[in-house]
């Protein structure tokens, strides 16, 4: 695109070319495979001499309207759309690395991406080394000569640390190692990892992208040689998204930043309103000056955000208590939806983790995960204050 317009505007009118119908919204292509008009065509397709639809598995219109928009936001260079975030994850480390291949990683990653680094990668000799989220100076020293990438969340879950870009992006340029950011909590709204140099960013488009709770999804974009990379091992392994996600995941770009510097309001309103509760012992929102990591996030990131993390006073018991207080706020597994959800860590996801490994990732028992949503913040303060009190 030669003309870059702002990124509401491009999210909104980066779209396929119409039909002859002339429809102003993109429909829906629910077709698993495309037609020929003879066997030249055919050939060319197949050849890659020609840029056409063929199967879905490969492509699809609504399928590549969503991947275009990602690549546009995120300043990329080619993107391929998964049907969740763990088969974008997954085969970005199935196309990229080969056994005898090793990984840096930060400690405080999602759950199952962990249980990739632990349980199954190992099955391929792929081994990973941690570092502590507040150690990013212990990253260089786990180096190896056969260290393939270093990877990394920011802010981090549940406790929202932030992992400076910059830094990140200078150690794997000056080691010749990939950088791949999962972008997920911030959205390529509030911040671009490509800038700072990451290669591959991946995304679960289930959360903030979707934004309503409707359809999982995700996403890989960067270097145009490594997406080709994992084009080819997914168009052959198999994770594509379904056109109808992709269809409804791109409607939901529209309304992206509108939606997203609602929710940041909102939940630099419920950090600030947390703060100053005595059944509160600490809050961490990347934009309270209070946060250890503020002067990276205030530099790096649009905005702080949906997700503030707090500990009550009480430990596991006051935890769970709040929890069940909560009238309005829903209990879920979910994220970045337009409800408010809560949850208590140290009991749910992280629970099978040992309570030294826990407080590695800054899990202490009276953790609470607010992913603040679009209610009316009145609405929002009342519930969270109410099962305080109670
Ligand atoms: C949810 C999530 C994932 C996994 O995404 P799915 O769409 O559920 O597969 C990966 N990374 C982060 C940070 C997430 O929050």
């Amino acid at each position: 695109m030669n003309s870059k317009k702002h990124f509401e505007t491009e999210a909104i009118r980066n779209q396929t070319e119409r039909s002859q119908f002339g429809e102003h919204s993109t429909p829906l292509y629910l077709t698993s495979s495309f037609v020929f008009d003879d066997v030249e065509e055919m050939r060319a397709a197949f050849a890659e001499e020609k840029d056409k639809n063929l199967y879905s598995r490969f492509s699809n219109p609504n399928t590549s309207e969503f991947v275009d928009k990602m690549v546009n936001m995120e300043g990329a260079e080619s993107g391929y759309a998964f049907a969740t975030g763990m088969a974008a994850i997954f085969s970005t480390f199935g196309a990229l690395l080969s056994s005898g291949d090793h990984i840096v990683s930060c400690r405080s990653v999602f759950g199952s991406t962990h249980a990739l680094f632990t349980q199954y990668l190992p099955k391929w000799q792929i081994e990973t080394s941690y570092f502590n989220v507040n150690e990013p100076n212990t990253i260089e020293g786990l180096i190896q000569s056969n260290t393939k990438i270093l990877y990394a969340e920011t802010p981090t879950n549940p406790s929202v640390d932030i992992l400076d870009l910059d830094l990140l992006g200078k150690i794997a340029k000056k080691h010749g190692i990939l950088l791949i950011i999962d972008n997920c909590f911030a959205t390529p709204y509030l911040v671009n990892p490509i800038k700072y140099g990451a290669d591959i960013v991946v995304h679960s488009a289930t959360k903030l992208i979707d934004g309503q709770g409707r359809v999982l999804g995700g996403v890989a974009v960067g270097k145009k040689d490594l997406i080709r990379e994992i084009y080819l091992f997914s168009r052959n392994t198999g994770p594509s998204m379904s056109p109808f996600n992709a269809w409804i995941l791109s409607k939901s770009l529209e309304t992206l930043a509108i939606r997203v510097d609602k929710h940041c309001e909102n939940a630099l309103k419920v950090a600030e309103f947390l703060e100053n509760q005595t059944q509160v012992k600490v809050v961490k929102y990347p934009f309270l000056k209070s946060h250890p990591q503020y002067e990276v996030a205030i530099k790096q990131m649009k905005l702080g955000g949906n997700i503030v993390a707090f500990e009550v006073h009480g430990g596991m018991e006051a935890g769970r208590k709040f929890l069940n207080n909560l009238q309005m706020c829903s209990l879920s597994a979910n994220l970045g939806d337009s409800r408010t959800i809560v949850t208590h860590p140290a009991s749910t996801t992280h629970s099978k983790l040992s309570e030294d490994d826990r407080l590695k990732v800054g899990i202490t028992d009276g953790l609470v995960r607010v992913s603040v949503g679009l209610e009316h913040i009145n609405d929002i303060l009342t519930d969270l204050n109410s099962a305080l009190k109670n």
